[in-house]
């Protein structure tokens, strides 16, 4: 296996990612560039519309933003044919397929950045050197620009080692992980319907260099929840009684949310984020929207909050005569990762003697909606993981002043090809 010159990729591409970073359902030049790289390796590509189930899609910007972000994209260097082919969709599901029987291994990165300004100083690594995000206010402060480029590094090995392997590889690059907005979208295409075994891997998430993680266990199940409240708008002292308060009645709401009895069978979190109502000071506010989300340690403990959130919002509508519509802006499951997956993985990350610590479970405590895709293989049978990449971090994930030790990606690399390997050889 030829790793030479390896690293050194790794490190351009994850600059060049960080340099451009685009957020959820905008990635196009950064969709582009990888559909790009992927062909010229040989892999049979399928795009956009081809891998979006766009009913199921959530939390997708206007067409207005879709298209001024294409536009930035091609002015920073996307490749236009392939963008045109997208249809306005990112996501790419890139296949080799060996031509010998054998498992289908289906690994997912996640393209999106987070929508934080980048720390612009000299003691930030990104600006000193000269990759700090040109686009403002957005940042790859959660790593997934180290994620695309470890999954284009094990692309390459992978091409190269074809010989030796059976079976099909398949990589998912999905959108908008951040606010679990894509996987589910893909899932519901049908992307991991037949895939015998699935990989995801996050970068950072606590643990230090050196170290990897073989099971990152503990996703709450989460539900983003946009709410438009409208109300009928009135003179606030000739005929208040004429209005329909939209904005008390979005008060109410966000007091009747954080007042959700918690549930005796385990954690539960709600928070509502944002409310912006009202136009003047003597009017009587005829809209509010709220930007909410709830999650939960299990399912069922998730669907209890989401369901209590919905009627604590119509309840606090028809208090005020308001209306209220409610839309899903983004989703994301439990998962645990397969016991026998775990094994043959420990066993084989292990065995390369390139970790200086190798542990089996990290807590999460946070959401990710790759676990719809780790559900949905191993509803059918097939076995998934979710493992961690040690990384010391410079400030914690959505911070600004986010940065990750390069140097860790090629023992990414190498960790997911060896297990890829292992499975289809
Ligand atoms: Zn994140
Ligand atoms: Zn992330």
């Amino acid at each position: 296996m030829d790793y030479s010159g390896l690293e050194g990729r790794l490190i351009k591409t994850r600059r060049d990612f960080h340099k451009y970073p685009e957020s959820g359902w905008t990635e196009f030049r950064t969709c582009s560039l990888i559909a790009q790289r992927l062909e010229a390796l040989g892999y049979t590509l399928k795009l956009g519309l081809e891998v979006i189930d766009t009913d199921s899609v959530m939390g997708r910007p206007s067409e207005n933003v879709i298209a001024s972000n294409i536009q930035r994209a091609l002015s920073q260097g996307g490749n236009p044919e392939i963008i045109t082919a997208l249809h306005g969709y990112t996501g790419i599901v890139a296949e080799l397929d060996t031509g010998r029987p054998g498992p289908i291994v289906a690994l997912r990165f996640d393209m999106d950045c987070v929508e934080v300004q980048e720390d612009m100083t000299d003691s930030h690594r990104p600006a000193r050197e000269g990759f700090s995000s040109v686009n403002k206010g957005l940042c790859h402060s959660c790593g997934h620009d180290a994620h695309m480029s470890i999954g284009l590094g094990v692309a390459e090995i992978l091409m190269s080692e074809r010989d030796n392997l059976r079976g099909k590889i398949r990589l998912i690059f999905q959108p908008g992980e951040e606010g679990c907005r894509g996987a589910y979208a893909m899932m519901r295409k049908g992307v991991v319907d037949d895939a015998d075994y699935f990989m995801a891997l996050h970068i950072g998430m606590g643990v230090p260099s050196g170290v990897f993680a073989l099971n990152i266990s503990g996703y709450l199940a989460t539900t983003k929840i946009d709410a438009d409240f409208s109300g009928v708008p009135a003179h606030a002292a000739a005929s208040p009684h004429k209005g329909r308060n939209a904005l008390l009645a979005a008060c109410s709401a966000a007091l009747g949310l954080h007042s959700i009895a918690p549930h005796s069978d385990g954690a539960m979190r709600i928070n509502v984020g944002t409310l912006n109502a009202g136009t003047g000071r003597n009017v009587i506010a005829d809209h509010a929207s709220m930007r909410i989300e709830t999650r939960g340690e299990t399912q069922e403990i998730a669907d209890y909050v989401y369901s209590r959130a919905v009627e604590v919002l119509k309840g606090a509508a028809m208090m005020y005569g308001a209306e209220v519509k409610i839309s899903k802006a983004g989703e994301g499951t439990t998962a645990e990762g397969s016991a026998e997956m775990m094994r043959i993985s420990g066993e084989t990350v292990r065995g390369l003697g390139i970790f200086a610590k190798v542990e089996d479970t990290v807590f999460a405590g946070a959401s990710e909606d790759a676990t719809w895709f780790m559900r949905r293989v191993q509803s059918h049978g097939g076995q998934a993981v979710y493992m961690g990449l040690g990384s010391d971090i410079t400030a914690p994930h959505h911070n600004g002043k986010f940065d990750i030790d390069e140097s860790v990606m090629i023992n990414g690399v190498k960790a997911l090809v060896a297990i890829t390997e292992r499975l289809m050889s």
